[in-house]
Order: structure tokens, then C-alpha cells, then sequence
């Protein structure tokens, strides 16, 4: 008789497996991910086997696992050759042992969809598509560098429908050049009025290194001041649910029973493995990641005089780091710290550690306390680097990503 356990008739535990693919058809002016435009297929493929050899390497730790989702991201991983694309999907379905309902999510730009490789796509088991529209407004998209138009996006978003899948989220920002409160409430209906399963709505930051840092002062003008995002950000919660879309984490929202399993990891402190340049991990106790150089982390697995090591940033998780890192990610979802569960998982009541500050934020509505959970409130969603840094004393956990 099977022993039953919290994660069902097996004694397998669950892990998120995340790959990283960092070529994109060009580079977008706001993108500070690991990403570059690359038009050599034999690096491409050297590429892909490098991912497929790191996560080989994985296949004896990981055999005690079952993975219930897999996500591959970039970078844009349907600019590669469909080929390579199918060869890394099958690959991850060989080597690990995916629960047969694995969430299978893959990201894809609207100017790089074809029904034939989403068909075969579908075909091999990917059940879940991360089309990147950012914005409905041709002059917004302009001002992105995005490579698509909207009709793009429409057409790509047909053909994943026709090629059979079920759940598809479309990313989006606000605080984008030129946007205004209306076109993003425009963007939102237009998005909606098609279905997806979930929509993300991101807000845009100016981050170092990339080309709208390099021309901030020629931009500055077009940008939405602070005062116009945080309306845009309150009517769009509020807008997106009255469309059928919950929010349940700060930039994410979904119809009943469709939230992203594979992102749930992070902010509730699960399992998962990252392959590929730049990718992080959270396994056996301990967080790492890899390196970001891409001819680095190939000649890692095939350059017999490599002295490369790809993993990097190895830091075992203290209790009192877990505890704080606990507290940043789940305030992130719209359930919150229950203080239950809080103290079931670090032997602390909740409300002894830090009730005293939570106080102002009640009393301001930036958070409510009821039946001893904890939340934010959209308003408190949207300075919630400020809030977590409070509540944390900022200076002990300032190495953690506080971003939204
Ligand atoms: S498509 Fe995505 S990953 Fe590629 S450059 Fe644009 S934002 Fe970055």
C-alpha cells in the first residue's frame, strides 16, 4: 500500500525546475535580464547542451524529487531554433520525473510564434505559454523597442489557441514613456476581453545598464510621475478584478484556480533548480546561482582545460535569514503571514516579533490583520519595499531582493 504523504500517494517531494535560455531576436530598452541577441545556431546549440548536461549532472540529487513544474524563461527561448527548443524539452521530461499534471510553462515573444512550433510544442507536453505583450499601444510599444505590434501579439495569441493551450498569461507594465492612466486601462480591457488565464502586471523600473538608464534625461519627460503610477497601479487591481482576475501576489492575477504553481515556489519558499547562465536556485537547504558568461558556462561542461565553476553565491539558509525571507515573500501574496503557519514553521508567534510596527501600517490601510492573518492592501502592495524593509530593519536583509 502506497504511504500517503502531504504531496499525495508518494513520498516523492515536489520541486520547481527553472531554465534559463539568453538569446533574444534584439534587446529591449528597459531589459536588465540576462539576455543578447544571437545569430550564430552553433552556439545556440552548444548552448542547449550545456543546459542539458548541467541538468544531467542534477539527475541523482534531484531522483528523490518529483518536479510539478517546469519553466523555461529568458531571454526569449522561442528565438532559438525550434529544433534546439525541442531537444531542451524533451530533455527535461527525460531526465527528471515530472508529475504527470506538471505545470510546463515556456515564454515567448508575440513576434516569434508560429502554429507549427506551438503545436509541436504542445504536442510535447508544454501545457502553459508566457506571451510578452507589455502593452496594447503601438507609440508604447515603440518606445520599449518591442519588436512586435499589437496584431502581432493578437495573431500569436490565436495560434496558441488553436494549437491547444488551455493557459496562457500575458505580461504587461505600467510607467512605460507616454503611457497614461487611460491607455493602460485600455491595454487591461483589450488583454481581458481575449481570456487568458492570467495576466502579470509589472512596473517598469529604470535599472543600470540598460539603454533607458544610459538616456534617462531624454526620457525623464515621458514618464508617468509617481503619483499617476500609484493611481494606475490602485485602478488596475481594481479594474483587472472586475474583469474576473484575482490578484494574488503584486504583480499577478488570475481567473479562480489558474495562479502560476511555478512562481507560488518563490514567494512560499519552496524547492527549485535553475539551469542555465544566470539561473538561482533554492535546494537542499541552500541558495546559488550561476554564472552569467554564456562561453564561460559552455566550456564549463566541454573544455576538458575549463577551471571554470559555474555555481556561485553558495549561502546555506540560517533559521533567522529563512525567518526574514519568509516574511518579504509571502507579504508579497495577497494571502499573506498567517501566524498559524508562522509559528508552526519557526517557533515564534508572529505578532510578538513584529506587531508593534505592523501598527501604523493597519491603522494607515496599507495592511489588515484578521483571524490572525496578516496582508497587504493594493496600497500597501505598491510600497512594499518600503514595508518589508521597515518590518525587517532593512540593514540585516539587504541582500535580498527587494524589488516588485
Ligand atoms: S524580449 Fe524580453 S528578455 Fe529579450 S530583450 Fe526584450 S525584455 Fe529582455
Amino acid at each position: 500500500m502506497p504511504a500517503f504523504s502531504r504531496y499525495g500517494a508518494s513520498e516523492h517531494k515536489r520541486l520547481g525546475i527553472y531554465i534559463h535560455v539568453p538569446f533574444c531576436l534584439s534587446k529591449c530598452a528597459y531589459c536588465d535580464f540576462n539576455s543578447s541577441v544571437c545569430n550564430d545556431p552553433e552556439r545556440i546549440r552548444k548552448y542547449i547542451d550545456a543546459v542539458i548536461a548541467h541538468m544531467d549532472s542534477y539527475s541523482e540529487a534531484a531522483a528523490s524529487y518529483e518536479p510539478d513544474t517546469v519553466f523555461i524563461g529568458g531571454g526569449t527561448p522561442t528565438s532559438i531554433p525550434p529544433a534546439e527548443l525541442y531537444r531542451l524539452v524533451k530533455a527535461v521530461k527525460k531526465i527528471f520525473n515530472l508529475t504527470e499534471t506538471a505545470e510546463f510553462t515556456v515564454e515567448m515573444n508575440p513576434a516569434t510564434a508560429s502554429k507549427r512550433v506551438l503545436s509541436k510544442l504542445r504536442k510535447l507536453g508544454v501545457n502553459r505559454l508566457s506571451m510578452g505583450l507589455q502593452t496594447a499601444d503601438e507609440n508604447e510599444l515603440k518606445a520599449l523597442s518591442r519588436i512586435h505590434t499589437r496584431k502581432d501579439f493578437f495573431r500569436s495569441y490565436r495560434m496558441a489557441r488553436e494549437a491547444g493551450f488551455e493557459n496562457i498569461n500575458v505580461d504587461l507594465m505600467f510607467g512605460i514613456p507616454f503611457q497614461t492612466f487611460e491607455s493602460l486601462m485600455h491595454t487591461i480591457r483589450y488583454v481581458a476581453s481575449l481570456g487568458p488565464e492570467h495576466i502579470s502586471l509589472y512596473d517598469l523600473k529604470i535599472e543600470p545598464g540598460t539603454a533607458f538608464h544610459s538616456n534617462y534625461e531624454d526620457i525623464k519627460a515621458y514618464l508617468p510621475e509617481e503619483e499617476t503610477e500609484y493611481d494606475m497601479y490602485l485602478a488596475s487591481v481594481s479594474l483587472l478584478r472586475d474583469l474576473g482576475y484575482h490578484q494574488y501576489e503584486i504583480s499577478n492575477f488570475s481567473r479562480p484556480g489558474r495562479r502560476c504553481v511555478h512562481n507560488l515556489k518563490y514567494w512560499n519558499c519552496d524547492e527549485y533548480l535553475g539551469f542555465g547562465v544566470s539561473a538561482h536556485s533554492y535546494f537542499n537547504g541552500n541558495r546559488f546561482s550561476i554564472i552569467p558568461d554564456v562561453d564561460s558556462y559552455i566550456s564549463s561542461f566541454f573544455d576538458p582545460a575549463s577551471k571554470v565553476v559555474i555555481t556561485e553565491n553558495v549561502e546555506s539558509v540560517e533559521e533567522r535569514e529563512r525567518l526574514g525571507e519568509y516574511i518579504m515573500l509571502r507579504l508579497r501574496l495577497t494571502d499573506g503571514i498567517e501566524s498559524r503557519e508562522f509559528s508552526r514553521r519557526f517557533g515564534y508567534s508572529f505578532e510578538q516579533l513584529y506587531g508593534e510596527k505592523l501598527v501604523p501600517y493597519i491603522r494607515g490601510g496599507y495592511m489588515t490583520a484578521s483571524n490572525g492573518t496578516f496582508a497587504l492592501t493594493p496600497a500597501g502592495m505598491f510600497v512594499s519595499n518600503y514595508i518589508i524593509s521597515d518590518i525587517l530593519e532593512f540593514e540585516d536583509f539587504g541582500k535580498y531582493y527587494f524589488g516588485s
